[in-house]
């Protein structure tokens, strides 16, 4: 039987994971978890300290030796049983996730698809870790290659995908033999409260994952940042914390993933299937309420069917229902908290003030929780506030092309350089499109990208380092040779 909201809430531990016991904060304090549909608190969570991040670390530490001694089979199989429990539990994971991030339950449970699909991934690399073995050019000695966990991982996560943000770091540090910290965002800990202890279930050992939630999120992290006994950190964020962490990092010349913010160009060229294109741009922009590093933020149209695509996609973002994502019949959830939304509405206005027209939508929705109308905006100028910032929300501004240079050189006008979309039916085109495109991740006629056996990541401001495909574990692995002399 289906367990109520409230007690599914009430089963998630609240306490900090630290080598393999729930403790609470050493000075008691906690802090709130909220639901953005309403404003309600759902539950209060340990709110830890510094001297918890350094337990948490020491943990790590100390569990490390051991664990990178475990038969990579060991490591899989954990990784293996996680992916079917999680998988049983989907509408569990599913609700929980809706409740503290707003999303829509059928969003969340694709998260928990994704999200476990990163444990499945990673649990079939976890014994397939090469090294190499070969003669020096000139004979003299043999050369043998090989990869070692690079030891203990500061993960540091955001709010907008609780599960699989956190699934695409602890799968491959898992397969790799890395113990880990991990960082929830304080807006969705729940989520991953509730994946350590599944974890802990599936007979993942003491001290590999430990998991501190802080409202003193700098104040804490920076000191286990520059512990010397720290390895490596990977952090999926803003790209403003991200250059603070890496600057943070330098000290010690710290290993360093960084998932960054994203600004994606959706091109439609005048060949494009027009119905194709609306349905990949509602994925593109619609996934996640808007609030998705990959979410398309510019849409660039060719003149002669800027229109026509205008139309489509305002009729297709107008039919949308707002409200609680638990709720049956319900598309589009709310806003992470009052501030995104207040910040969504600000570079509509802005985009407006400079002549925009809005073809739907455009406020914030009344009423209590932190929606914002689907909304659709044509003739924005490229000064807008909104060609250059992350939206994070519901809100896709279209600008036109004529040319196919033209075309590149907007998308590429931008610091950002993870995602891409670009919609055509001519194959020469999309080869040239492909490699003058500045950015990590190219979608052909389709508005989603993201799949766990491929190498997720950006350029530029968007960061550095893979999660997911081959290169994935990779960011946990170090190389180190060995010559000898026969
Ligand atoms: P954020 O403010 O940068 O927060 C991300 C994480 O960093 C949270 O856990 C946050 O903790 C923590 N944090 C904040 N300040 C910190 C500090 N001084 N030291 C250490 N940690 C700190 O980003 P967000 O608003 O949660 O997430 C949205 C951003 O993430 C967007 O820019 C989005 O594009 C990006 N993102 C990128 C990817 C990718 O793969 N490239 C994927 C998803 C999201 P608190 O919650 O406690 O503040």
């Amino acid at each position: 039987m289906a367990i109520s909201q409230k007690a599914l809430v009430e089963s998630v531990p609240t306490g900090l994971f630290i080598g393999g016991a729930w403790r609470d904060s050493s000075d008691g304090a906690t802090l709130p978890v909220e639901d953005p549909s309403s404003g309600a608190t759902l539950a209060r969570v340990a709110d830890a300290t510094v001297e918890d991040g350094r337990a948490a670390l020491d943990a790590a530490v100390a569990a490390q030796a051991g664990w990178a001694r475990t038969a990579p089979r060991d490591r899989g199989e954990i990784l293996r049983t996680a992916f079917e429990r999680l998988t049983e539990r989907a509408e569990e994971f599913a609700t929980l996730m809706t409740l503290e991030m707003g999303k829509t339950l059928a969003e969340s449970r694709g998260e928990v698809a994704y999200g476990a699909e990163f444990f499945r991934w990673f649990s079939e690399e976890s014994v397939r870790i090469h090294g190499r073995y070969s003669m020096a050019p000139n004979g003299a000695t043999r050369l043998l290659t090989l990869k070692a966990p690079v030891g203990p991982t500061l993960m540091i996560t955001p709010w907008n995908f609780p599960l699989a943000m956190g699934t695409r770091k602890i799968g491959p540090a898992v397969a790799a033999g890395c113990t880990m910290v991990v960082k929830p965002a304080s807006q969705t800990p729940l989520t991953m409260l509730a994946l350590a202890d599944l974890l802990r279930e599936c007979g993942l050992p003491d001290g590999v994952l430990n998991v501190v939630t802080t409202s003193r999120t700098g104040e804490v992290m920076e000191p286990i940042i520059r512990d010397p006994r720290l390895r490596k950190l990977t952090f999926t964020g803003s790209t403003g914390v991200g250059r603070r962490l890496v600057e943070q990092s330098s000290e010690q010349l710290l290993r360093v993933s960084m998932e960054l913010g994203g600004n994606a160009p959706f091109i439609v060229f005048e060949d494009a299937d027009l119905e194709r294109a609306v349905e990949g741009a509602m994925l593109a922009k619609m996934r996640n309420i808007g609030e998705a590093c990959t979410a398309a933020n510019r849409f660039y149209v060719h003149e002669e069917v800027a229109e026509e695509f205008g139309r489509l996609f305002a009729k297709r973002m107008a039919g949308l229902t707002l409200g609680k994502g638990t709720k049956k019949g319900v598309d589009v959830g709310p806003l992470i908290d009052a501030k995104a939304r207040d910040g969504v509405a600000e570079l509509v206005e802005d985009a407006r003030s400079r002549g925009a027209t809005v073809l739907t939508g455009g406020a914030p929705a009344p009423g209590r929780g932190y929606f914002f109308e689907p909304t659709v905006i044509t003739d924005v100028s490229p000064d807008a506030r909104m060609m250059r910032e992350e939206i994070f929300g519901p809100v896709a501004p279209i600008c036109t092309f004529r040319t196919e240079e033209e075309a590149l050189a907007q998308a590429n006008s931008t610091e950002y350089g993870l995602a891409s979309y670009v919609f055509t039916r001519d194959l020469s085109r999309v080869i040239r499109i492909s490699e003058g495109l500045e950015f990590g991740m190219i979608g052909i006629n389709q508005g989603i990208i993201s799949n766990p056996a491929a190498p997720f990541g950006g350029v530029k401001a968007s960061g550095f380092g893979r999660e997911g495909g081959f290169e994935g574990i990779e960011e946990y692995l170090e190389t180190r040779y060995v010559g000898i002399a026969p």
